[in-house]
């Protein structure tokens, strides 16, 4: 038996000690025991442990000493996509949470399905696509999710929730912290084959063109004060392009990136470069910077009211 699983589930799933450096975009974070849940019948056993769900790690800043509790990802029973027929002329689409988003906008792109190919570009497994409510200018994930299979907070067993009970906003699902995604379904549109595709490269290429993608990254750190003003345009206007703490950098491309670039960066160097934009953001535009990444073992200053943040440092 290891950390109190039951022997029966300890032989069907994984239990293992990782470094989340090695599982997160950003390639930062501290050790962590990691549980891969292979099998539906063993998700109360894990529940128990009351772990943080990882997806593709491309939105988390972990601390350098790990996180706080144990992380846990779905595997194989939750690794599955199939139709489920049409209906109004819509295809629906059961995706479980542990699917590549990437995979299956090329399973749509191949198939004529119309919906996701505004998603172009955006690393995600379906769990944290559902999480973050991921989205571009063109799309959010949940303009094509007709309901979602979830475990809330507290609870043991599975729901389907309509996407009309779910309160999802601008990088956010609206539901509480701490819900489980187990997949949802997606009603997506016939399309012709060649026009997605073109959509998809076209918005690919223009995210290459904009983004610091050959660098580790957890894509943008602080969500967008408002239409008319993208964090990545003040942070510029602030001047922090290429300001540096430790290996932690400023974007020289695309301003509301830290990356990582030599892959020395420790989480300490992220959280000084997080505090010194949101302070100097607060005092000279009165904006309060809040964090579109999600972070374990970090700070809570990071989500604190920017106006009781230390003095800058230099
Ligand atoms: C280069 C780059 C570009 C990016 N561009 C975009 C973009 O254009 N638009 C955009 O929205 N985002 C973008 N991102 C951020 C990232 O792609 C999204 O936030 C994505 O939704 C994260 O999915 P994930 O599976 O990696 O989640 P993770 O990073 O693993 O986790 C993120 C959150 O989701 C939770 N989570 C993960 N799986 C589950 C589950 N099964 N059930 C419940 N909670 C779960 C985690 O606990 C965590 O709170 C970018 C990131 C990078 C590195």
């Amino acid at each position: 038996m290891k950390q109190g699983f039951s022997a029966g589930f300890c032989a069907r799933n994984a239990i293992e000690e990782r470094r989340l450096a090695e599982l997160t975009t950003f390639r930062i974070g501290g050790p962590a025991t990691l549980i891969t849940v292979h099998h539906r019948d063993d998700l109360r056993e894990a529940l128990a442990c009351q772990p943080l769900w990882l997806g593709k790690g491309a939105n988390l800043l972990v601390g350098d000493a790990g996180p706080p509790r144990p992380v846990a990802r779905l595997g194989r029973a939750f690794a599955e996509i199939s139709e489920r027929g049409l209906h109004d002329g819509r295809l629906l689409l059961h995706v479980g949470a542990a699917v590549d988003l990437a995979a299956l906008l090329n399973r749509c792109l191949a198939a004529g399905w119309g919906g996701l190919e505004g998603l172009a570009g955006v690393p995600a497994s379906i769990g944290g696509a559902l999480r973050m409510n991921a989205g571009t200018a063109q799309r959010w994930f949940f303009d094509v999710v007709a309901r979602v299979e979830c475990v809330l907070p507290g609870e043991e067993q599975p729901r389907w929730l309509e996407r009309r009970e779910i309160p999802a906003a601008y990088r956010s699902c609206g539901l509480p912290a701490g819900t489980l995604f187990l997949g949802c379904e997606l009603a997506l549109t016939p399309d012709d084959p060649q026009r997605l595709r073109a959509t998809a490269a076209r918005l690919k290429a223009a995210k290459a063109a904009s983004q610091p993608l050959a660098l580790p990254s957890a894509g943008c750190v602080f969500k967008n004060p408002s239409r008319e003003l993208p964090a990545g345009r003040l942070i510029d206007e602030l001047g922090f392009k290429g300001a540096r703490c430790g290996g932690a950098e400023v974007s020289t491309r695309h301003a509301n990136f830290i990356v990582n670039p030599e892959r020395r960066a420790r989480a300490e160097d992220v959280v000084r470069l997080i505090r010194r934009i949101r302070r100097r953001a607060w005092q000279e535009r009165g904006i309060a910077l809040a964090l579109e990444i999600e972070t374990w073992g970090c700070p809570d200053e990071l989500r604190a009211d920017p106006a009781q943040l230390p003095e800058e440092e230099t």
